[in-house]
């Protein structure tokens, strides 16, 4: 269940004629966020697609259906079991997603939405992308529900640190401390989502949003989905903004199909 920042299958960016705003839709969700006093921004690979990240299938293609090089699929490889029992080919894959992060900059997508954090009186980003670049962008009210591949914790003692990239690093990574193996602060597949980030995203859901906006995300993932559908249900104002169609895009009262820099390019300009 992991990395779906990286990983989570984003749309093909080539169907769709991205600049092509449908006017009277810009119209009406540019007044819902003029309306709203709270946000809630659900992001997932789509946005960091704009900065040159790789999505799912296509990390080098590597990982398509043959599975990875090691002949494992990679929800096995990437997995905390095959960290725990072979550190080095669980790390070998962790080391992939982070070089094809590496060097890659926040976009202007990234860059309104910090900007927007001012705006209201509660704005939330609940990202599913674990290259930290909501964070970089300037956004403060994140939660990184899959975690951030540069935070990086030992597996025995306490030791922490989070570092720029790996260069540097030698694989797996020992603890200077202790030196049993350190690992990503992110979810492997098979692992429970980080305890504070689902008790902190519960009470923000409790309180509710005005306006939920869902940006380049499948919505494949029930606590993805789930913000959407209960503030749909609740008469609250729901936005998608993805090329392709996912799993709430039946769910929203406004679909955008063009790629998030655009469109948050387009609304911040209008408001
Ligand atoms: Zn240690």
């Amino acid at each position: 269940m992991l990395f779906h920042g990286v990983y989570d299958d984003a749309p093909s960016r080539s169907s769709v004629n991205h600049e092509s705003i449908d006017p009277a839709v810009l119209d009406s969700v540019s007044k819902a966020f003029t309306r709203a006093r709270s946000v809630l921004f659900i992001t997932g690979a789509g946005i960091s697609a704009d900065s040159g990240l790789p999505t799912y299938r296509g990390i080098g293609g590597l990982y398509e259906d043959a599975g990875t090089e090691d002949g494992l699929p990679i929800e096995q490889a990437l997995s905390g079991e095959m960290l725990r029992e072979r550190p080095d080919v669980c790390w070998k894959y962790i080391h992939q997603i982070e070089r094809a992060c590496r060097g890659a900059s926040w976009n202007r997508g990234h860059e309104v939405l910090a900007m927007l954090e001012e705006r209201y009186d509660r704005a939330l980003v609940l990202t599913q992308n674990v290259d930290g670049l909501h964070r970089r962008a300037g956004s403060k009210n994140v939660i990184e529900i899959h975690g951030d591949i540069h935070k990086l914790s030992c597996t025995r003692c306490s030791f922490r640190e989070t570092v720029k990239d790996y260069a540097g690093l030698s694989f797996p990574p020992h603890c200077p401390e202790c030196s049993a193996v350190l690992r990503p602060e992110v979810v492997l597949f098979g692992e429970m989502l980080p305890r504070d980030a689902v008790a902190t995203l519960q009470r923000e859901l409790e309180r509710g949003f005005d306006l939920v906006v869902s940006i380049g995300t499948t919505s494949v993932f029930p606590y993805i989905a789930a913000p959407v559908v209960l503030a749909r249900r609740t008469g609250r104002d729901t936005v998608e903004i993805n090329p392709g169609t996912t799993g709430v895009s039946h769910v929203v009262a406004y679909r955008m199909q063009n790629r998030a820099a655009v469109v948050f390019d387009a609304i911040w300009r209008r408001l």
